[in-house]
């Protein structure tokens, strides 16, 4: 294994350590067991919150000791890094999955590789992944985004909006609709993180009799995932609690975000 995995920069030790393997692999198994704890606290089964870790800005040859770790779901929010990475590494079996906004002219670089998407948040959007879908003859699992923080983000459904849209769906048959998919407000205040995924499950619950396929939450991250679980949470995306700090600033990823007064994005 160690002759497939390529040598490590100082600034991948300093981030990585010298094993990564064996840390992502400790990180994954002590997440694995707050979810564990979090599912059982709630009566529900472990097996039934699935873990999609977020490998963003972990670079491509790092990530091959993330799959040697037993990782094989990549969760990649922008779809150029995405790109990157599934070109250097073609020769592992992975599953990727696109959770963060997508330009519709970039449609046909998603449905080329990408299992699922996380971030459906408009008609023109969910018309141009269609189409593409049909000429490659090809089905794909979406989750409808909704902005449950009220926050100024450009991204996902105002709540009031998600209904009408989900009665949309049915005209494009490529689609599977698997649920719902929210960004709670980004504080460390648990008490007002909750609400947003309270309102994500009430919506679900609306959502899911205009729609069958409509029966997942994909909500919380490193900060909140065993919050987002006690409120109902099926998909966790989970990446810095895998993969150490990040030295991006989060509002690269979500602009428009506007951290709670307390908070700093760091
Ligand atoms: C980065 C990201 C996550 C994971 O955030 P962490 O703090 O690394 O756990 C979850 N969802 C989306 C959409 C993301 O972009």
């Amino acid at each position: 294994m160690d002759q497939l995995l390529s040598s490590l920069s100082p600034e991948d030790i300093a981030r990585f350590g010298e094993t990564p393997a064996i840390r992502f692999a400790e990180n994954l198994q002590l997440v694995q067991q707050r979810i564990a704890a979090a599912a059982l606290r709630s009566g529900r089964k472990p097996e039934d919150v699935r873990l999609l870790p977020v490998t963003k800005t972990v670079p491509a040859h790092i990530l091959r000791y993330a799959f040697a770790a037993g990782i094989t779901d990549f969760g990649e929010n922008k779809l150029q890094e995405a790109r990157d990475k599934r070109e250097k590494l073609d020769d592992l079996a992975i599953n990727w999955s696109i959770i963060g906004h997508l330009q519709t002219n970039k449609v046909k670089y998603l449905t080329r590789f990408a299992t699922e998407f996380h971030a459906l948040d408009s008609i023109r959007l969910a018309e141009e992944l269609n189409r593409r879908l049909e000429n490659e003859n090809k089905d794909l699992d979406v989750f409808v985004q909704v902005n449950t923080s009220g926050e100024e983000s450009k991204y996902g459904l105002h709540p009031d909006d998600l209904l009408p849209f989900i009665e949309r769906l049915p005209d494009y048959p490529r689609l599977r609709p698997r649920g719902l998919m929210t960004l709670a407000l980004f504080s460390s205040d648990l008490d007002k993180v909750r609400p947003c995924f309270r309102l994500l499950r009430s919506l679900r619950d609306q959502a899911a009799q205009r729609h069958s396929g409509i029966t997942k939450l994909s909500m919380g991250m490193s900060g909140d995932f065993e919050a987002a679980i006690e409120e109902g949470a099926d998909i966790v995306r989970v990446g810095q609690a895998i993969f150490g700090a990040r030295p991006t600033a989060d509002v690269y990823y979500w602009p428009g975000l506007i951290p709670a007064p307390d908070e700093k994005t760091a």
